[in-house]
């Protein structure tokens, strides 16, 4: 079996330069962390808040890590974010960025944050729909302490190699359209999209950041995680 050092050292061969490696962390062992910085990643991705402190409690020690909120962000623990994380991915409603927007004013910062876009309604995940997300634009280009970077997007499940690409131009599209019309507030030019079964693809349709986890660090365990409870 090959180590982690390997692992990331084959990856960072297949991605060009112009992408982000964000290595996922979640569930996995500080010790594995250090390895992964130890191979030269400086981007680590989170879902759990609470997990993420405890890290970097423990990783007080390495100064130069970019960490990134990539889970489900409930709105009692997005202080406890802003102060945890440079970048939230997962931003998910208006409500949510109006939110972050607030505290963000409160405590002084600038959240580097993509907005989540589902494309399609979908019950079973959160985000904007595109129409959803048009609506939206107006009022989130008024969260001016956000710094609003791109889209994220998680492709459903049960999808082809074609149809998983299609998704992922499908965003890419989304965000080049919202480019063009020139909000003041919304950059759009980054994407993050693409995880270890098809992030290939996710490089192909012109992502600029990946999320990496299995396949760096092996399996997750099956069982949750139940030390924080997030429902
Ligand atoms: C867990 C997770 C990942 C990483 O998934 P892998 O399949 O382990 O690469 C990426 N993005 C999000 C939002 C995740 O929750």
């Amino acid at each position: 079996m090959s180590s982690i050092a390997e692992r990331i050292a084959q990856i960072r061969k297949e991605l060009p330069d112009t992408v982000r490696l964000i290595a996922v962390t979640k569930q996995v062992s500080v010790a594995a962390m250090r390895e992964a910085y130890a191979a030269g990643v400086r981007d680590f991705g989170e879902s759990r808040v609470q997990e993420a402190a405890s890290k970097q409690a423990q990783l007080h020690d390495l100064t130069d890590v970019t960490w990134h909120m990539i889970g489900r962000l409930q709105a009692n623990k997005a202080k406890k974010a802003l102060e945890l994380f440079q970048w939230i991915h997962s931003v998910d409603s208006l409500k949510l960025a109006q939110r972050l927007n607030q505290l963000a004013i409160q405590e002084s910062c600038q959240p580097k944050i993509c907005l989540q876009v589902k494309l399609q309604s979908d019950p079973n995940k959160t985000g904007w729909t595109i129409p959803e997300l048009l609506n939206d634009l107006p009022a989130l280009n008024q969260c001016e302490r956000l710094n609003i970077q791109g889209l994220m997007t998680i492709p459903p499940l049960g999808l082809n190699d074609v149809e998983i690409l299609n998704f992922f131009n499908q965003t890419r599209a989304l965000a080049i359209n919202i480019r063009e019309q020139h909000w003041s507030n919304l950059q759009m030019q980054q994407l993050s999209m693409g995880m270890s079964n098809d992030y290939y693809l996710a490089v192909q349709a012109g992502t600029t950041m990946v999320r990496l986890g299995r396949i760096l660090f092996g399996a997750r365990p099956t069982v949750p995680n139940t030390t924080e409870s997030e429902s």
